[in-house]
């Protein structure tokens, strides 16, 4: 059999593990493992801005490492040292990826500004925009292939092996020729992304496997596994429909089979206004969580949970008209939150669309780029 050895193997090629895998190779022999180089949801999935989180690191809103460990460990799913490690390793991780030439903004004084999403006070976020992880990825590929990091490239890794405790190698099969491959090493970095089944139906990329089994099935310990988040996307493409996309109020319509349509969020909502905030809210609280059902947005999820699934009807967004036959919105009677928002943003007129366009145009022209003009 064909067989290598590596002091260290990381499996996958998204940015977590490119990413390790140079940081690994000052100290060790390294290579990469992947079923797809090109393959995973850091270099394959976004958003309307994809948020990269990491401590504070402008303004005067004090931030600190213990604060971000507490707020990753407060929720109650993530072990308290990764926690920490996460928080103490974000600034070095990010200012390598600056300096690798990933475009996050900064202002003129050479601040890495941010901003807060997901309730966080210390404004921690910041994006370059919908192509963020494809943009790291690309990145830390460039500096892997600088650094001769040896790539296994169409290799699937089915078994980790080992010699009584401890780690020893894996097992992949070659996927084109169909050859049984084995590797040998004494410590394996698993990056192969989260749980791919969960998305199927949603965002996950068609053909896209995770592999956490893997690990599970050699005896690994488990932590932070019920940490993910599931909310509205479209399909075609598969894309996360959050932040920008809600926040300029698009239409949510359903269709039946005989292309019959109608605007179902009226169901619930009594007030037009109410519903609009709602929807606008969804924007920020975009993953569905159960205590936001009354209390907050998720209950569009529920909405369009009971159209697509019970009622078995087509739902689309359409950013053409504005919801509800209201010609023009009067955006004062929006919650204030809202309000301020749009005002702020110069965004309180037109279409959403218009609107999309004012507050996030790489929003529109991501659609664009995979053969969806949403301006029509
Ligand atoms: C639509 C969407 C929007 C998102 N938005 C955000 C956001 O705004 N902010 C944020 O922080 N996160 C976001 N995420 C999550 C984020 O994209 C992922 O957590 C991150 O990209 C995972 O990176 P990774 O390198 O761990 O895995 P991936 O990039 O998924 O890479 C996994 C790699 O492992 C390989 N692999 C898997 N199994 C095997 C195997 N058995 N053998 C060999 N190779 C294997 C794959 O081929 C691939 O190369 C989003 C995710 C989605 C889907």
């Amino acid at each position: 059999m064909r067989t290598y050895s590596f002091d260290v193997i990381v499996i996958g090629s998204g940015a977590a593990g490119f990413n390790a895998a140079c940081r690994v190779s000052a100290e060790k022999s390294v290579a990469i493992v992947t079923e797809g180089r090109n393959k995973g949801t850091s270099r394959n999935t976004g958003s309307d801005k994809q948020t990269y989180y990491k401590l504070g690191l402008s303004g005067d809103m004090p931030d600190s490492v213990m604060k971000m460990a507490q707020n990753l460990f407060d929720c109650g799913c993530v072990d308290g040292d990764n926690a920490l490690c996460e928080a103490a390793l974000s600034v070095r991780n990010f200012i390598n990826l600056c300096e690798l030439g990933v475009e996050f903004p900064s202002n003129r004084y050479g601040e890495y500004v941010g901003y807060k999403t997901d309730h966080d006070l210390y404004a921690r976020a910041t994006s370059a925009g919908p192509l963020t992880s494809k943009f790291m990825t690309e990145a830390l590929e460039k500096q892997a292939d600088k650094l001769g990091i040896p790539i296994f490239d169409g290799y699937y890794v089915f078994e980790i092996l080992k010699s009584e405790d401890r780690v020893c190698g894996l097992m992949t099969i070659e996927i084109v020729s169909g050859e049984l491959v084995a590797f040998r090493c004494a410590d394996i970095i698993m990056c192969t992304g989260g749980p791919a089944v969960i998305y199927r139906d949603s965002v996950y990329p068609i053909g896209h496997t995770g592999s956490t089994g893997l690990a599970l099935m050699a005896g690994a310990k488990a932590q932070n596994l019920t940490e993910w988040q599931y909310g509205l996307a479209s399909i075609e493409p598969r894309w996360n429909v959050s932040g920008n996309y809600m926040q300029v109020l698009p239409r949510f319509l359903s269709i039946d089979k005989d292309g019959n349509e109608r605007e179902f969020l009226l169901d619930f909502f009594e007030d037009k206004y109410e519903a609009l905030s709602t929807v606008f809210l969804k924007g920020y609280q975009w993953p569905f969580d159960s205590e936001k059902i009354l209390n907050g947005s998720s209950v569009i999820d529920l909405l369009v949970y009971r159209e697509r699934v019970m009622r078995k009807r087509k739902v689309y967004l359409d950013f053409t008209r504005n919801p509800f036959k209201i010609d023009t919105i009067d955006f004062s009677k929006l919650s204030e939150e809202a309000f301020e928002y749009l005002k702020k943003a110069n965004a309180c007129f037109g279409r959403p669309i218009d609107r999309l366009e004012t507050m996030n145009q790489p929003a529109i022209e991501l659609y664009r780029s995979k053969g969806k003009d949403i301006g029509r």
